[in-house]
């Protein structure tokens, strides 16, 4: 079981079965063992990143509604040291953000060396949504994906390694986390009036979902398909691609400096008298 960027310019499997887990799929048990491991691998490697304090690394998540994005951001970037990520939340725009080109909001969240970013939602809902419900005209939506591929460029050039992750859930999966959101008490506030029109618009969100990951799934800001109709499966898959996308990083502790060696012997040689009052 493991997950392969879609090659820029092909068309990834949205059906329903591109959904389902893998052939391979391990027992719950050998699930859990997995997301541990590979938990405690990148916490290992967050710390080095954060510690070496050059580079960035950003997660994009998105999803249709109940996708599971935040489940995903909870079980897989809640294993590492929370002061090493920075999560932002893209919501519809405000006065003030549509007042300024699409990718402004963005740029801002954008994580600095050391620091996981992750983007639940992102500036592809710039060619999701604004696309399905007609917010842009089509030219404007349309000249995005390659505005999109030079932003990122421009971004993995200064340092910001990019991951994409499209969670993907099948009809019926959706179907049945809608009903739980309105069975469940405590689960109704996660359920929007919209989302009912959303998934009457399905095909719609296909075909926006097929075309910006088809065009922008580039080598410095690939797109990984996520089956996501099983919650561990989806963690485990998600959390495979970041540690193996640190690992080739490489993070390195800054070595130790002349000034530390010089400063450890002051230290070691001091005695209590030294520090009185
Ligand atoms: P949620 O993720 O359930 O909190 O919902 C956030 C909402 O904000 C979703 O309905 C998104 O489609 C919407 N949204 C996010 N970004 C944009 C955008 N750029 N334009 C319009 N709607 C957006
Ligand atoms: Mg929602």
């Amino acid at each position: 079981m493991r997950l392969e960027p879609v090659p820029l310019g092909t068309t990834p499997a949205l059906d329903d079965a591109a959904a389902a887990p893998p052939a391979d799929l391990p027992g719950q048990r050998e699930l859990r063992s997995q997301l541990d491991e590979l938990g405690e691998r990148f916490a290992q490697l967050q710390a080095a990143l954060y510690a070496e304090n050059r580079r960035a690394v950003l997660a994009v998540l998105q999803a249709r509604d109940t996708g599971g994005k935040d489940g995903a951001i909870r079980h897989v970037f809640g294993l590492v040291n929370p002061m090493g990520i920075d999560i932002t939340s893209f919501k519809a725009p405000t006065a003030l953000e549509l007042s300024h080109d699409y990718l402004w909001r963005v740029h801002k969240r954008v994580p600095p060396r050391g620091i996981i970013g992750v983007f639940n939602r992102s500036h592809y809902e710039d060619v999701l949504v604004v696309r399905v419900h007609d917010l842009v005209p089509p030219d404007t939506w349309r000249a995005r994906y390659d505005q999109i591929n030079a932003f990122e460029r421009h971004l993995a050039d200064n340092g910001v390694t990019i991951v994409k992750f499209c969670l993907h859930i099948s009809r019926e999966e959706q179907r049945r986390r809608l009903m739980d959101r309105l069975r469940e008490p405590n689960k109704n506030w996660k359920f929007n009036a919209g989302d009912l029109e959303e998934r009457e618009r399905w095909d719609d969100y296909t075909a926006a979902y097929a075309d910006a990951i088809r065009l922008t799934s580039t080598t410095w800001a690939p797109w990984y398909v996520v089956p996501a109709d099983r919650k561990p499966v989806r963690d485990v898959l998600i959390a495979q691609v970041m540690v193996e996308t640190l690992e080739r990083m490489e993070p390195h502790y800054p070595g130790a400096t002349v000034t530390a060696a010089e400063l450890l012997k002051r230290l070691e040689s001091e005695t209590i008298a030294d520090v009185g009052p």
